[in-house]
C-alpha cells in the first residue's frame, strides 16, 4: 500500500542564469508541487505515488525519468498527446525570481478523473494519505474533477487527506479560488497553508477564528507555514508552534512543498505533533538553503545534518 498518494502537474523547468531575453543559459529540470512533496517524501523513504500526465516529448521523458530515479511511482504517470507544461524561471535581481508559465492546454493540465479512478484500480492497496494542491483544480475543469475524484475515492478507501491550499492567483480569481477551496478544505483531514492564504479556505476574521472553523469543518490539524519564523499546528488540542530552523536561504521556492513532505513523513511514521512540525520545517529549511525546487531535500540519513556545526565534513 502506496503511504501517500498525490496527483497534479508536473512540468518541465528552465533555470537561466541571467535574462532569458538576452539569451541567458538554461538548466533543464522538473518541477510542480506535488512532485516536489512525492520526491521529499520518497527520499524520506516512504512508498509514494503520482498521478499526472506529461507529453510525449523529451520534457515528459525528463519528468518521467526524474521521478522514477527520484523512487516515485511512476505507474499512473499518463503520457498524453499534448506538450509537456514548461516553466521557466528567472533571477531578476537577488531575491526576486521572474516566474513564466508555459502550461495552457499541457498535458498536465488535461488530467481527468479517469486518469485517477484508473490509479486507483491499478494500486495494489488504498493509500493511506492522499495529498492535494490548490493548483490542481485551478487548472481546468478536467483536473478539477480529478482533485474531486481523488478526495471521494480517498475517503471511501479510510484514507486521510492532506490539502495543501497552494494560492496561484494567476491561475484563477479569487472568488472562484475561495470557492473551490472552501469545498476542498471541508473534505481535508490536514490543512497546510501559509499565513495569507487561510482566508481562501474558510470564512472568519482573524488566524484564530479561521482555524476553529476548519478545526469545526472536520480537520484534525491546520498547519500554518510562516516563512522564515517558522510554522504553527493547531489541533483540536491546542496550539504548538516550532521556530524556523537558522539556515543560510539561497533559494526560497519549494520549501512549502518540503515543509509538507516532511510534516506527512513524520505522519506516514506516526510521530507526535511537535516531532512532525519539526521534521517539516527541517525538511523545508533543506529546501531554502540549497537550490533548485527539490534538488536539495533530504535523505532520511540527512536529515540530522542541519544539527552539525559549520564546517563539518560528512560522507
Ligand atoms: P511557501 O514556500 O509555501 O511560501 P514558507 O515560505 O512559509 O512556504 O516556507 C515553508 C517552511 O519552510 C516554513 O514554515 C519554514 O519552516 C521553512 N522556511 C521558509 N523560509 C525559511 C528560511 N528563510 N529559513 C529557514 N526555514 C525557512
Amino acid at each position: 500500500m502506496p503511504d501517500v498518494l498525490t496527483l497534479g502537474e508536473i512540468m518541465a523547468c528552465l533555470r537561466a542564469d541571467g535574462q532569458v531575453k538576452l539569451g541567458g543559459t538554461a538548466r533543464t529540470s522538473i518541477a510542480g508541487a506535488e512532485a516536489n512533496v512525492a520526491i521529499g517524501l520518497a527520499r524520506l523513504g516512504h512508498d509514494v505515488a503520482f498521478v499526472g500526465a506529461v507529453g510525449p516529448d523529451q520534457f515528459g521523458e525528463l519528468a518521467r525519468r526524474t521521478l522514477r530515479a527520484e523512487g516515485v511511482g511512476v505507474q499512473a504517470l499518463r503520457t498524453d498527446p499534448a506538450p509537456t507544461g514548461i516553466v521557466v524561471f528567472e533571477q531578476r535581481v537577488a531575491g526576486v525570481t521572474r516566474v513564466d508559465y508555459h502550461r495552457n492546454g499541457s498535458a498536465g493540465s488535461r488530467l481527468s478523473a479517469a486518469d485517477v479512478e484508473n490509479a486507483y484500480a491499478a494500486l495494489p492497496a488504498p493509500p493511506r494519505i492522499l495529498h492535494i494542491t490548490g493548483i490542481t483544480p485551478a487548472l481546468g475543469e478536467g483536473p478539477a474533477l480529478a482533485v474531486r475524484a481523488a478526495v471521494r475515492l480517498a475517503k471511501a478507501a479510510g484514507a486521510r487527506v492532506c490539502l495543501d491550499v497552494n494560492h496561484r492567483s494567476r491561475l484563477w480569481s479569487e472568488d472562484v479560488a475561495r470557492r473551490m477551496l472552501t469545498e476542498l478544505s471541508a473534505e481535508a483531514d490536514i490543512i497546510v497553508a501559509s499565513e495569507d492564504e487561510l482566508v481562501l479556505a474558510t470564512s472568519g476574521d482573524a488566524e484564530a477564528s479561521r482555524v476553529r472553523s476548519l478545526l469545526a469543518g472536520g480537520a484534525s490539524e491546520v498547519v500554518v507555514k510562516r516563512g522564515a519564523a517558522g510554522a504553527t499546528a493547531f489541533t483540536a488540542d491546542g496550539a504548538v508552534s516550532h521556530p524556523a530552523r537558522p539556515v543560510t536561504a539561497v533559494d526560497t521556492i519549494g520549501a512549502g512543498d518540503a515543509f509538507v513532505a516532511g510534516y506527512l513523513s513524520g505522519t506516514v511514521d506516526g510521530l507526535p505533533l511537535v516531532e512532525r512540525l519539526a521534521r517539516a520545517v527541517t525538511t523545508g529549511a533543506f529546501a531554502v538553503a540549497g537550490h533548485g525546487d527539490w534538488e536539495g531535500l533530504p535523505t532520511r540519513a540527512e536529515l540530522s545534518i542541519l544539527d552539525l556545526p559549520d564546517g563539518t565534513a560528512v560522507r
